[in-house]
């Protein structure tokens, strides 16, 4: 390889460069995806790889005129793990991904085994990978990569060579970048699989059906291994059905990186220790008997749902729901389920009359428009003791903030002023 383009800057596009740095190769980093026609000669001239970021669309011009260059085209991942030596153990899915990635790198790491979580979380594998190059991580053979890997990602991942993947779950999110729908969505997700032995492919639970791998199970909130319960999950912040999903999939993960049954306590000691990440069904205030909580991180229906079926154990009809956002083409109607759970509905944002729709008829609506503190006040003006008021938006929140946790921190600071 002599010279490198990256298409997309940010958090990726450093890494690339910092990679490319390492290697000693030359790296050209673009944000103007859609560089002028008169220009593409002069980009091109001596690259033989383009590296993507995960934010560049299949449209993009730049990279169609490498496709059309016959140049590679590899993702950010890819060029990572190209230059990583440790074994590798890759997590994807519609919801989850974050906080699996974030289990298993936690037991590991208790259990005596190094890991890094990088990929999609945050810390691209080619930042990790430029520090290994670099010598700055000792040992590097030994480290274990726990990849969140999106499907952007995978689209231009050729080679994952990991030693255990799993597949969390498929919902309808992201479908406005698959022109083929769910059905291409999940065929991309899929692709993590592809160089897994099969032994170590996993899927979620609720995909698999299965509450078992190995010798661990998960049944009635309890985590088992052989048959003796290890850890009673409500002692645990992840007793809700959707983080069980978690826990199993991450006890998969590491079971093909180390053999937790002869560490028994010390995994159960682990996910007793282990919290979710901010944003996540997180509790940020308790007002006149009024919970107020925090989920800014669902940008889809399924989340949601997740998200009220967590909470709705404690209470029925209680739940005062503000959504909206950016509209991703999504399906909302599986959020009518949750019509029984709910006292009220607050939207806002660019989708909040579609998610309107949904409830329209069955509940008590409020659309706050662009109004994100009107939505807050309101769910505030119509809760009483014993309810639960949950920013769980079903949907992006880029068209009125940076990020989901801008949107949450915003919520959070409303809260605190009511
Ligand atoms: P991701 O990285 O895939 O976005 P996160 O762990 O950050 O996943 O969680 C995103 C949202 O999905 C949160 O609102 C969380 O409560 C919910 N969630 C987490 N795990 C699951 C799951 N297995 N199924 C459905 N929803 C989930």
């Amino acid at each position: 390889m002599k010279k490198l383009l990256m298409i997309g800057g940010g958090v990726s596009g450093n890494a690339v460069a910092e990679l490319s740095a390492a290697l000693d190769i030359e790296c050209c980093v673009t944000s103007d995806v859609q560089a002028a026609q008169e220009d593409l000669d002069k980009i091109f001239a001596g690259v033989d790889l383009v590296v993507v970021s995960p934010g560049v669309l299949p449209t993009s011009k730049l990279y169609n005129a490498a496709v059309e260059r016959n140049i590679e085209v590899i993702s950010e991942l890819e060029l990572g793990v190209r230059y990583f030596p440790g074994p590798m153990v890759a997590v994807t899915g519609t919801n989850g991904k974050t906080t699996t990635v974030e289990l298993t790198e936690f037991i590991l790491n208790k259990l005596g085994v190094r890991a890094v979580a990088a990929g999609n979380i945050g810390l691209p594998l080619s930042a990790v990978s430029a520090k290994i190059l670099r010598g700055e991580i000792a040992h590097a053979e030994e480290l274990v990569a726990v990849l969140e890997v999106s499907s952007f990602q995978l689209k231009h991942t050729h080679q994952l060579p990991a030693v255990a993947a799993v597949l969390l779950n498929i919902e309808s999110d992201h479908i406005n970048r698959y022109p083929g729908g769910i059905s291409e969505y999940q065929a991309v997700k899929e692709r993590i699989f592809a160089q897994v032995p099969p032994e170590n492919r996993f899927y979620g639970m609720s995909m698999s059906g299965r509450n078992q791998c190995g010798k661990f199970a998960i049944a009635a909130n309890q985590l088992y291994c052989e048959n003796s319960v290890l850890l009673d999950l409500s002692e645990s912040a992840l007793s809700a059905p959707h983080n069980q999903e978690n826990l199993l999939a991450a006890i998969s993960l590491c079971s093909c990186v180390t053999d937790l049954s002869v560490q028994k306590s010390e995994l159960a000691a682990a996910v007793r220790e282990f919290k979710t990440g901010d944003h996540r069904i997180s509790l940020v205030a308790e007002k006149n008997g009024v919970k107020y909580i925090d989920d800014s991180k669902a940008t889809n229906p399924a989340a949601v749902i997740a998200a009220v079926k967590s909470l709705q154990k404690q209470m029925q009809n209680n739940i005062i729901l503000i959504a909206g956002g950016l509209d991703k083409d999504m399906d909302f109607a599986p959020l009518a389920a949750l019509s029984k759970y709910l006292k009220k509905v607050i939207v806002y944002g660019r989708c909040g009359n579609r998610i309107a729709g949904v409830f329209a008829g069955k509940n008590e609506v409020f659309d706050a428009g662009s109004d994100f503190a009107l939505a807050v006040k309101t769910a505030h003006a119509s809760a009483e003791s014993g309810d639960i008021v949950l920013l769980s938006p079903a949907a992006a929140s880029m068209d009125m903030f940076k990020d989901y946790k801008e949107r949450g921190n915003k919520f959070a600071e409303l809260v605190s002023k009511l």
